[in-house]
């Protein structure tokens, strides 16, 4: 697992971006699908991932490096209040040029919420990177939230909706269910 983690920068200008040329994993997701939980569970940290802002004009992406080999990208959440569907397809489009424009982008991890399933607004940010020829692997997050009993169907559910992804991972930030699975595939991205 991760022994070092450090958060570099906000940049909110892709000419910002660290100079140092080691590999970029982007996380992108909703807002409150747990991806600054993951960030500090996988990191073995209390706090290092700030609270995301609200999305407005600009997209800040967080830089946090890890073993000082890789950088987790932490990207705005989408769908905080309910934008229009052109608000949302503008966003989709500058957050999709920012990634486009990283020379160390090697992968992109999509944040689902285990309960909640994939929402509309995920699977416009889905196809528009799939679309775009990303790696993208999909994290589930709170696999905790949902009864033992009901988890079989909504992973079936998600994966029907997602069109059966080929990289998927359910993950717990509580009890860190899928963590070890979820660092092989960030370490493959090293490679
Ligand atoms: P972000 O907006 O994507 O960074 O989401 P956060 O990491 O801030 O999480 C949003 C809320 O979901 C917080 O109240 C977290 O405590 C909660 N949360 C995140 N991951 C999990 C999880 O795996 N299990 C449970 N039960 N709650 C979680």
């Amino acid at each position: 697992m991760i022994k070092h983690a450090e958060f570099i920068k906000s940049i909110t200008d892709i000419k910002d971006a660290p100079d140092t040329n080691l590999p970029e994993i982007v996380l992108v997701g909703r807002s409150n699908v747990g991806k600054s939980s993951f960030i500090n569970g996988i990191a073995n940290r209390k706090s290092i991932a700030r609270v995301s802002a609200t999305p407005g004009k600009t997209i800040t992406l967080n830089y946090y490096m890890m073993d000082n080999s890789f950088y987790l990208v932490d990207a705005p959440g989408y769908g905080y209040a309910r934008r229009s569907k052109s608000l949302q397809q503008t966003f989709i489009q500058m957050l999709l040029a920012y990634l486009e424009l990283s020379p160390n982008l090697k992968k992109v991890f999509q944040f689902i919420d285990f309960k909640v399933g994939p929402t509309e607004d995920d699977l416009e940010m889905y196809d528009a990177l799939l679309e775009g020829g990303f790696d993208v692997s999909v994290i589930v997050t709170k696999k905790d939230k949902v009864k033992s009993s009901l988890r079989s169907k909504h992973e079936k559910m998600i994966k029907d909706k997602m069109n059966q992804p080929e990289k998927i991972f359910i993950t717990s930030s509580q009890t860190k269910d899928g963590y070890d699975k979820v660092y092989q595939e960030m370490i493959l991205t090293l490679e």
